[in-house]
């Protein structure tokens, strides 16, 4: 085993409020033998994201629900990564076109930044981790890429955030025109999760 004391591990706390994710993640652990809470179980209210990297921001919020939950805890972060801008938004996606949050204006603002760019190739990320208590040393650490380009003309009306402009050129298909069972199996997302849910397996094993 490699971390040590994940085979106690009877509880775990999403930290995030998204039912979607809630949803998506019990699916995955619930058959392990592993309930699964969101925060808001514990009145752990949402922890800042302060960081540039993915990871960083992933980590704290871990840390930070394990922390005034006393249980272990889960924690995503993820985002649209665009060639032409160098990554970006990146870790800013949610909040590409400032406060408040509106994807409406994201988008916006995206197919406005590549206009008149001709490489438009964009991946989705996310990471996925895993903290056993607050001051976890071996964190579980798991992530997913999803490629793509991004078209200026939304299409479609599932999914939420950039899927209307995220088209997968092999499906022919935005991410908001695919079903969510499949998105969330082929997605950034879907993979960094059954990459995760592999590694908690093999410390329970
Ligand atoms: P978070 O990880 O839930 O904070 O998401 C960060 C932001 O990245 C979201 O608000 C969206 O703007 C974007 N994003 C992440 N994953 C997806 C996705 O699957 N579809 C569309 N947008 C996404």
């Amino acid at each position: 085993m490699r971390g040590g004391g994940i085979e106690k591990m009877q509880k775990l706390v999403i930290a995030s409020g998204n039912a979607g994710k809630l949803g998506e993640i019990r699916h995955l652990l619930e058959p392990l033998g592993i309930e699964v809470l969101p925060q808001s179980a514990f009145n752990v209210v949402e922890a800042a994201e302060p960081y540039n990297t993915f990871v960083e921001n992933a980590l704290a919020k871990a840390r930070h629900a394990s922390k005034w939950s006393g249980v272990p805890a889960l924690a995503d972060d993820s985002g649209i990564c665009v060639d032409a801008l160098s990554g970006g938004p990146g870790v800013y996606s949610a909040r590409y076109a400032g406060e408040p949050r509106s994807d409406e204006r994201n988008n916006q603002k995206l197919v406005d930044a590549l206009k008149s760019r001709a490489n438009r190739k964009a991946h989705y990320y996310c990471i996925i981790v895993l903290v056993r208590h607050a001051d976890d040393p071996q964190p579980v650490i798991a992530d997913g890429a999803w490629h793509g380009e991004i078209i200026l003309e939304p299409r479609g009306k599932g999914g939420f955030g950039y899927d209307p402009h995220f088209f997968l050129p092999d499906l022919g298909k935005t991410a908001a025109e695919l079903p969510m069972a499949q998105k969330n199996q082929i997605s950034h997302r879907g993979k960094a999760l059954a990459r995760l849910v592999e590694s908690v397996r093999e410390e329970i094993l």
